[in-house]
Formats: structure tokens, C-alpha cells, sequence
């Protein structure tokens, strides 16, 4: 068996792992000091070489917890009577999409469940607002993150001015994500993603890691799977378990395994915006602190009114420390910028 040293080496000169080598990292147990794991010295390492210190700030806005789908693991999926459901107006979005780059930042990120009520039309003319007084898809940048569109909505929404596009594949076992997300179908989350790419979306995928019955093997090809799509942004996080779900009992995912995904995500696409996820900050207290030194370059402030974001529970949100202050006192002590 090549050793950790063999496997980097060849990883940070091609960028090319195979799958088995994949599967040896994720196995190889990590040291007591775990910043001294080669993986992550060596993804850090690639990090700075290719993207370099800057950390780039994503303001998410949660504007709407209402959901038609019923992921098993989520706590916005359609059955759980747990949680107070919210919708901003399609003005409240726009208001605060706008004073959101006037406070100086360059993304924005439009998050929420499958919320019908937000139609194409609805959809397209919020982003045309925005676009009328901030035009520059370079300076400011419209991220959705809103789940299944048609083929038509994507193209449209595109055309209005969205940019970005963040459209998870959770797992790419086909079973595991048919299990996990009734009514949803593996087929047409590949149609999406390719869609997105037609229409030149920037597109951002990625996983979960913990879910029940999710292999090491599974996992690896999850990775493969970022790197065949070519994939511009990749969002890794610890399945969190939320009492409010089918999977309440299932223990939420490990912290030391999602860095290392997210380590080897990095060799493999060592260009990648990777963003450092407040759910890693629920597994470990300086868990986005420990992700931008394994190779993450992104943070996501979370910028959403604190009347609503209180109710957007996908997991139980015990260490919100997502707040734009929070994340540039951290980014000053790590002495990187954000930007
Ligand atoms: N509805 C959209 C966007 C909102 S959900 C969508 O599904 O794409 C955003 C992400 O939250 C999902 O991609 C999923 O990976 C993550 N998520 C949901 N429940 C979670 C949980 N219990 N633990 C960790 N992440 C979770
Ligand atoms: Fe809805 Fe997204 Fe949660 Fe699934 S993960 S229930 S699509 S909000």
C-alpha cells in the first residue's frame, strides 16, 4: 500500500487520486496533534499556493423555511410541525439584498426550502430588482441556493442575473439518496446540476458526511464526483442530528472525517471555492477555524434578520457564532482578510 506521503505527493503534483488511494486517506487515522496530518499541511499548502490567504465573505440570507420536500435529515422538511414557518416578502428581499451589498458585501446568498410561493416570475423579477441598481455580475455576485428547478426556471433565473447556483448532491449513492429525500429523484438532481452548467452558472455541490448507512467508499466517490463535475464551489458539512426528524437518533457525523474530505477536495481541485460551514462549528468549537487551515477559502456570514433566522433550523443551532463580527474577529486572529 503506497503511504500517505506517496499518495500527497502524487495528488499535489496532478491533482489526480484514485479511488482506492481516497478511501487509504480517509482511513489513515489522524495524529493527537491533527494540524500536523499531512493531508491537511499539504491541502493548506494548496490552498494558499492556488487561491491564496483571502478568505471571500458570502452573506446568507434564510428567506424562507417553508419546504415541499421531506429530507429525512432536515428540519425544513414538510412534516415537522416543530418549527414556526416564515417568508419574507418579495420587497424584504430586495430591501435587504440591497443595503446587504450597499454594507460592502460582494456575494449574496438567497437560501431557502422549496417554497412554491416563490414562482419563476416572483423569483426572476426580486433578482432583476437588484440587478437594476447592482449590475455587475463581477462585483456583485447573486448566489441561489433554493433546491429543483425546471430546465426553464434555471435558464430564466439566469437570464435575470443569478450567477451562482449551490445545488448539494447530499450522497451520490443513488439508493441512499432516494431513501433519504422521498419524492426526490437522483436522476433529476444530475439533470440540475447539468442544466446549471448549460446556462454558466458558477456551481457549487458537495455532501453530507454521517448519514445513515454511508460508506467510506461512498464517500470517495462523492469526491470523484465533485472533481467529474468540474465543480467551482464544494460545500462539505457533518450530518447534524436534529431531534426533529426521522434520523433523531442517527449520531450526527464525524468532524476529523469531514476535514479530511475536505482536505482531499482541495488537492483534487485545488482552484475550488470551499467554504468553512457553520455546521462544522456545531461538531467542534473552532471547527471553521480548523476547516480554513485544511484547505477551506470561503466563510458565510450569516446576514439574515434575527427574527427569521432563529426559525431556520435545518439542524439545532447551538454555537451561532455566524455573525459578520464573529467571523472577522476570527479571520484577525488567524491573521487572513476577508473580503
Ligand atoms: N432546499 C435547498 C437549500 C436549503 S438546505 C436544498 O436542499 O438544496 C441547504 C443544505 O442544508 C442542504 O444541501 C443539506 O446538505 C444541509 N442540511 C440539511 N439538513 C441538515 C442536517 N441535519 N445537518 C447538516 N446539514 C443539513
Ligand atoms: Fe427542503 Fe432542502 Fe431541507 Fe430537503 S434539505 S427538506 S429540500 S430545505
Amino acid at each position: 500500500m503506497d503511504t500517505i506521503y506517496d499518495i500527497i505527493k502524487i495528488a499535489t503534483n496532478n491533482h489526480k487520486i484514485s479511488k482506492q488511494n481516497i478511501i487509504n486517506m480517509l482511513s489513515f487515522p489522524i495524529p493527537t496533534d491533527p494540524l500536523t496530518f499531512p493531508l491537511f499541511v499539504t491541502a493548506d499548502k494548496t490552498r494558499e499556493k492556488h487561491v491564496g490567504n483571502k478568505v471571500h465573505l458570502r452573506a446568507l440570507i434564510e428567506f424562507t423555511n417553508h419546504c415541499k420536500q421531506n429530507c429525512l435529515y432536515c428540519g425544513l422538511r414538510r412534516d415537522n410541525k416543530n418549527i414556526i414557518r416564515y417568508r419574507m416578502t418579495p420587497e424584504e428581499i430586495i430591501d435587504h439584498a440591497l443595503n446587504t451589498f450597499k454594507g460592502g458585501f460582494e456575494t449574496i446568498v438567497l437560501q431557502g426550502g422549496e417554497d412554491p410561493f416563490y414562482n419563476t416570475e416572483t423569483l426572476c423579477k426580486i433578482i432583476q430588482s437588484i440587478r437594476t441598481i447592482f449590475p455587475s455580475e463581477i462585483n456583485h455576485a447573486i448566489t441561489l441556493s433554493i433546491g429543483e428547478l425546471s430546465t426553464v426556471a434555471y435558464k430564466k433565473l439566469r437570464e435575470a442575473g443569478v450567477n451562482r447556483f449551490l445545488l448539494r448532491i447530499e450522497t451520490t449513492n443513488r439508493l441512499l439518496y432516494e431513501k433519504l429525500s422521498p419524492c426526490m429523484d437522483f436522476d433529476n438532481r444530475i439533470r440540475c446540476l447539468k442544466d446549471l452548467k448549460t446556462y454558466k452558472y458558477e456551481v457549487g455541490t458537495g455532501n453530507l458526511i454521517g448519514l445513515p448507512e454511508q460508506t467510506i467508499e461512498s464517500i470517495a466517490e462523492d469526491i470523484l464526483f465533485f472533481n467529474e463535475i468540474n465543480s467551482d464551489m464544494v460545500g462539505i458539512g457533518p450530518f447534524i442530528t436534529n431531534p426533529d426528524t426521522p434520523l433523531k437518533d442517527h449520531p450526527s457525523g464525524d468532524f476529523w472525517l469531514v476535514m479530511k474530505v475536505l482536505a482531499i477536495t482541495r488537492l483534487l481541485l485545488p482552484n475550488a471555492n470551499i467554504p468553512a460551514t457553520t455546521s462544522m462549528e456545531t461538531k467542534h468549537k473552532n471547527g471553521r477555524m480548523i476547516a480554513l487551515q485544511c484547505g477551506a477559502n470561503v466563510a458565510m456570514p450569516n446576514v439574515t434578520n434575527p427574527i427569521y433566522k432563529e426559525n431556520y433550523k435545518l439542524y439545532p443551532k447551538e454555537h451561532e457564532a455566524n455573525s459578520f463580527e464573529c467571523i472577522k474577529t476570527m479571520l484577525e486572529k488567524m491573521g487572513r482578510v476577508g473580503m
